[in-house]
């Protein structure tokens, strides 16, 4: 199949009005298109009414408010890339960003639609686990917040409700954190072989290394990892020295502990090969871009 089925059309004008609109059974959002139009054509996807939210300007900003980074579901890659804001609070942000896709994706798709999409390749899902992200969750009865931890349910399937809309993401910015991203992809643009993201937050005198992690925050990308995330290696990293020894034992616990299928971009053994590497880079790395 190479034309969608048929559907109808609605261009919402408000968050309030794109609410409204998707209180109508059998809607769907579109953002980007990127993922939803694809599997309209192959009738994996097929929605009786698409509700566009491009025209929400009000959803398509990135800020830094009260000690949080606020990015709306309807920034696209191509925004969080260039956001100064973003890059200096999170340098993993623009890691993530320069692999997904191409440019011309990254003009057009969202950062909502990348989290809604719930691939289980999708980077920036395992890159808002790793900082331990909130979702903001817009319904007609109000708003409510979801960790973005609690966010995916499975492959393709999030929390978000019918009649729902992915409103914004938060970022809590704490001091003394560094964070990186590192990924493994065939080709320029392709998606994750395998890919790890890593926060850290590190206490002590940055003259008397190595200093004591505080709190790590590490997001695995199509290992199947359960919700993006390498909660072992996590656990296992608080209140250890920030050194090589203690990135490296992190790393073979989250190889060991994630779930990868062999397939097309390669064997078990070797994703879970890719899993240790790029997660003990992603720690190195930042350990190095910790600022105070
Ligand atoms: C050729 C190609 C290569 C790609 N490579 C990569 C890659 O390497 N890494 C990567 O991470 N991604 C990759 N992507 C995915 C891409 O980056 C987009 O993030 C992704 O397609 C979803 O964003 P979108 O805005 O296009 O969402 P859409 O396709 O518009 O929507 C996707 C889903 O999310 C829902 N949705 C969208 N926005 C909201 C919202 N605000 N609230 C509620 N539901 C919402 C839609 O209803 C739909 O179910 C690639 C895509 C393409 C086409």
């Amino acid at each position: 199949m190479q034309v969608p089925a048929h559907v109808e059309y609605e261009r919402a004008t408000s968050v309030e009005h794109a609410l409204s609109l998707l209180s109508r059974p059998e809607t769907r959002v579109v953002a980007g298109g990127h993922s939803l139009i694809p599997m309209m054509k192959l009738r994996l996807a097929q929605p009786e009414v698409l509700v566009d939210i491009n025209g929400l300007a009000e959803l398509a900003f990135i800020a830094l408010d009260g000690g949080q980074l606020r990015i709306g579901a309807l920034a696209r890659h191509a925004d969080l890339l260039s956001s100064a804001v973003a890059g200096k609070c999170f340098p993993i942000f623009h890691d993530a960003e320069r692999e997904v896709a191409d440019p011309i994706v990254r003009l057009w798709g969202t950062v909502g639609g990348s989290l809604c999409q719930a691939d289980p390749s999708e980077d920036l899902s395992a890159v808002f686990a790793a900082v331990r992200a909130t979702a903001v969750i817009r319904g007609q009865d109000g708003e409510r917040m979801v960790p973005v931890r609690n966010f995916h349910l499975g492959p393709y399937e999030t929390v978000i409700r019918p009649g729902e809309l992915l409103a914004e993401i938060r970022v809590p910015v704490l001091p003394g954190t560094g964070s990186a991203y590192e990924k493994v992809a065939r080709r320029v643009g392709d998606w994750s072989v395998a890919a790890a993201g890593a926060v850290l937050q590190l206490t002590g005198n940055p003259e008397t290394t190595p200093q004591v992690i505080e709190s790590a925050g590490i997001g695995l990308t199509a290992v199947g990892a359960e919700h993006f995330v390498a909660a072992e290696a996590e656990d296992f990293l608080a209140g250890r020295a920030a050194d090589s020894e203690s990135f490296a034992a992190a790393a073979a616990i989250a190889a060991e502990h994630c779930h990868p299928a062999a397939d097309q971009r390669g064997p078990e053994d070797f994703k879970r090969h890719l899993v240790a590497e790029l997660t003990t880079r992603a720690l190195r790395r930042a350990a190095a871009r910790v600022s105070s």
